[in-house]
């Protein structure tokens, strides 16, 4: 459970933050959550009926709030960084859940602010979010724990050095997309083998969420399992050879070197 007193503040009213207010709002009743955007009422609005957060101004959202997330596009963060510079900040909590944005750029424009970089992802609404932290120097322990508790309220943690967290941004972090354009193809395969749309629809769902709580719930590797259910010759062996033939190891590996590649460039 987290601190009962807790007031966080949301700079940016996009999909990450309303997937991180939707998770936090269900599992923890008493913490007070505002949110502010750049430009759009009528999202905040819509924000505060679904979720009873409190829609906000940039200056009462940072005077009332312990924790701050900053959770807008990489490229505005230097904006709200120099918009943050004009205020004491105290011993409020910085949280930067934006891709590629280092933690130096914070030291230079807030020095010696207490900031942790998060890296979590949209699956945070149904409070299984994979998250990476990057501790930053002025961060104590009470503020790390904080963080760790916000997080693991909407799934589970891994500090990391801030070196690796453009891995950690291409594997878990735009993960989810990846399993969902599996999910599509798989049902775009069914659809031309003859099965309807909402036939191949529901087939493919069931069968991503059950092997998604084999992982979970059995303690054999997804090799193990997948081998267990790829007899030699068999239906699934078939298929199994073309992903191999058509290398999907390598073209996975790829597409993350490009995603990595990608949160370097925004440093
Ligand atoms: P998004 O949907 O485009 O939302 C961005 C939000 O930032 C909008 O509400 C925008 O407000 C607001 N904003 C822009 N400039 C602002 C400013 N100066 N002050 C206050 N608010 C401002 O973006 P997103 O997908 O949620 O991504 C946000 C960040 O989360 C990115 O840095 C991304 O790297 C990171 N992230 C995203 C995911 C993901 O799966 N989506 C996962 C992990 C991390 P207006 O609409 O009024 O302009």
């Amino acid at each position: 459970m987290l601190n009962l007193k807790l007031s966080v503040g949301f700079i940016g009213a996009g999909n990450i933050a309303e997937a991180m207010i939707s998770g936090l709002t269900k599992v923890e009743k008493t913490i007070q959550i505002r949110v502010t955007n750049h430009t759009n009422n009528e999202r905040l609005q819509q924000l505060a009926s679904n979720y009873n957060v409190l829609a906000a101004s940039f200056e009462e959202l940072v005077n009332n709030s312990r924790v701050l997330i900053i959770a807008v596009k990489p490229k505005n963060v230097k904006d709200v960084i120099k918009q943050l510079s004009n205020y004491d900040l105290g011993d409020k909590l910085i949280i930067s859940v934006a891709a590629g944005v280092p933690m130096k750029l914070f030291n230079s424009y807030l020095p010696g602010a207490a900031v942790i970089r998060a890296m979590p992802n949209t699956s945070t609404t149904v409070l299984h979010s994979m998250t990476g932290l990057v501790r930053g120097e002025n961060v104590t322990s009470e503020q790390a724990e904080i963080g760790e508790q916000i997080f693991s309220a909407v799934g589970k943690i891994l500090w990391i050095p801030e070196e690796k967290m453009n891995a950690l941004t291409a594997i878990s972090g735009s993960g989810p997309a990846y399993f969902y354009l599996f999910i599509e193809s798989l049902i775009l395969a069914g659809v031309q083998l003859g099965l309807s749309e909402k036939e191949a629809e529901m087939l493919v769902l069931e069968t991503s969420i059950g092997a998604g709580k084999m992982i979970a719930e059995s303690d054999k590797t997804p090799g193990r399992l997948r081998k267990e259910v790829t007899s030699p010759n068999g239906t699934t062996y078939a298929a199994i050879n073309i992903f191999m033939e058509e290398k999907l190891a390598e073209t996975v590996v790829k597409a993350t070197k490009a995603c990595a590649e990608r949160s370097e460039e925004m440093e």
